[in-house]
């Protein structure tokens, strides 16, 4: 039977009758608009007369895709982003269109925060889409196609709007933040300089008064500041290798907020975890998330306790967690699914390793994400050769080669047989790495004034403390037994290397002064080098310029 066609009458009036009311809905369509403000009252209303297409229009639809990519794309329809000239709204979400919007004039807004302007753009756009995501659009609807239920001028006064508005700014702060933008601080300058510009007064129907929304915006801040902290700190501990308090973390983030790239993060980590739990030889092969797959293949022999089994099958089991998590939040992220076919192959199902490194590939070849798919041929070559099938690894770890280069190499030559143990050769620089003259391994013994301190975990803290040009995390477990402390440089920072490098060198400078890195790490915006033994990562963008550097010290075994 067709199942299009409804089977009886009524289901034919009930379809009519959704129809309509879908119509009414669309002729409403104003009244159901999600907006940063509504107003209509003096001040500079305009509505939009053209579509705004120009280099404006881009580069708020690239941060509006980054922030589409950390929130992941499954659970819902992508919505279109859209920019006009009027003076409205600033922001907009219409559920009915499936649209966000912004306004040239907001943009502008933004424009003049300079460096932040990224930042107060995905704050703008991450509100709107909060309200998308968390469907918003219900409640709000529901009320102002009840008008016997409140006129409009009671909407104002409904802690229910004033509720949404607050939930938007402190989840859209979140999706922020895990797309890469810090916006946290910006909102209340920000709130003043819009409302401002749209010559609005302080009360506006449906919003809390403008003092009120800077009061708590400032409030926001303060519990985003914390959760950013954690979260940045997962990604330094992971850096270093510390997995274990990094996955910690991870959980704790997620308790806040859940995103596709904080599960993958996450999973990647419980995987990685379970790597050093491997015995030497227990996996001769290299994958495509290790940071450092060589210092794994090299190690001696340890006998691993037999409860470090449990853990083992405990990480394992996260892992899975945390992927399957991932992969119901996206599916045009091929990372996604790579981790995946990973997580089948250390858990011994090749089977379904095949199907996750094919669905890789092909997501990768569809939404051009080049290394990924070279990644999910390295993990067919694996496959291929614990198949006893090693031409068919060679053919895989091959094709590979143009796209993720350094793992296909490492896995050719271990599949080949003609693996020199490499050396890593860092050269001796006289004078310890120091930003702003401060000594990192004493910081512990000083009274810190920091900015965050929270509670991780039972007794394992986090903290941050902000410095003009750059910024100093903490990570302290077991009164101090372990710990660890970065300083991360920030665009600004002037000082220079213990080499006298700056940002800007190029990676061949940077080589030329330290020598072969201990590990390279691809992030995904960023290739970083390690030197452990001078404990400093230093990071390159696109280009091979230094962007950043991490000074580091850490106490993380007993
Ligand atoms: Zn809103």
């Amino acid at each position: 039977m067709n199942k299009i066609m409804p089977s009886n009458p009524l289901s034919v009036f009930a379809l009519l009758f959704t129809s309509l009311f879908l119509l009414v809905g669309c002729l409403r369509g104003q009244e159901s608009l999600f907006a940063f403000v509504t107003y209509q009252g003096p001040g500079t209303f305009a509505p939009a007369s053209a579509p705004v297409t120009n280099y404006k229009f881009d580069v708020a639809n690239e941060v509006f895709n980054n922030l589409v990519r950390a929130r992941g794309d499954r659970q819902k329809a992508i919505p279109k982003f859209v920019m006009d000239n009027g003076r409205q709204y600033m922001a907009w979400m219409n559920p009915t269109a499936v649209e966000i919007g912004m306004e040239e004039r907001i943009y502008d807004v933004c424009a003049g925060f300079g460096p932040d302007s990224l930042a107060a753009l995905a704050a703008v756009l991450a509100h709107e889409m909060t309200h998308y995501y968390e469907n918003h659009d219900w409640s709000r609807s529901f009320i102002s196609q009840n008008e016997e239920l409140s006129t409009s001028e009671s909407i104002a006064s409904l802690p229910e709007g004033i509720k949404l508005e607050t939930e938007a700014d402190y989840k859209g702060g979140m999706l922020a933040i895990a797309a890469g933008y810090d916006a946290y601080d910006l909102m209340p300058r920000f709130l003043k300089l819009a409302y401002a510009a749209y010559g609005l007064p302080e009360r506006i129907t449906g919003y809390p008064a403008l003092a009120d929304r800077i009061e708590i915006s400032a409030n926001t801040a303060n519990q985003l500041k914390g959760v950013h902290a954690i979260y940045h700190t997962a990604g330094l501990l992971t850096m270093v290798g510390a997995y274990e308090p990094a996955l910690q973390y991870y959980e704790h983030a997620l308790n806040a907020f859940q995103s596709y790239e904080v599960y993958n993060n996450a999973g990647v980590c419980a995987l990685l975890s379970l790597l050093d739990y491997m015995q030497p030889g227990e996996f001769p092969y290299a994958l495509p998330l290790e940071l450092d797959a060589t210092s794994r293949l090299d190690k001696l022999a340890t006998r691993l306790p037999s409860k470090q089994e449990a853990a083992k099958a405990m990480l394992l089991q996260k892992a899975r967690n945390y992927l399957v998590n991932a992969m119901n939040l996206t599916e045009r992220e091929a990372v996604a699914a790579l981790n995946m076919s990973i997580y089948y192959l250390l858990n011994e199902e090749p089977y379904d390793a095949e199907y996750w490194s094919t669905k890789a590939q092909r997501t990768a070849i569809r939404y051009r994400q080049p290394q990924t798919s070279g990644n999910a041929q390295i993990v067919q070559g694996i496959l291929a050769a614990q198949d006893n099938r090693p031409d068919d690894a060679e053919r895989l770890f091959n094709a590979a080669l143009p796209k993720s280069r350094a793992i296909a190499e490492l896995n050719l030559d271990l599949l080949l047989g003609n693996r020199n143990t490499a050396i890593t050769a860092s050269k001796a620089v006289s004078e310890p790495e120091r930003i702003q003259g401060v000594k990192l391994g004493d910081i512990f013994s000083e009274e810190l004034d920091l900015e965050v301190n929270v509670e991780v975990d039972k007794s394992v803290f986090c903290g941050k403390k902000e410095y003009e040009d750059h910024t100093l995390f903490i990570h302290f477990a077991d009164d101090g037994e372990r710990r660890a402390a970065f300083q991360v440089t920030k665009p600004n920072y002037r000082g220079l290397t213990a080499t006298g490098a700056g940002i800007g060198a190029t990676r061949t400078e940077i080589m030329d002064q330290y020598g072969l890195a201990n590990k390279v790490i691809p992030t995904r915006t960023e290739t970083c080098l390690d030197y452990a033994k001078h404990g400093v990562i230093f990071c390159f963008d696109t280009d091979d310029r230094l962007v950043r550097w991490i000074v580091y010290s850490t106490k993380l075994t007993n």
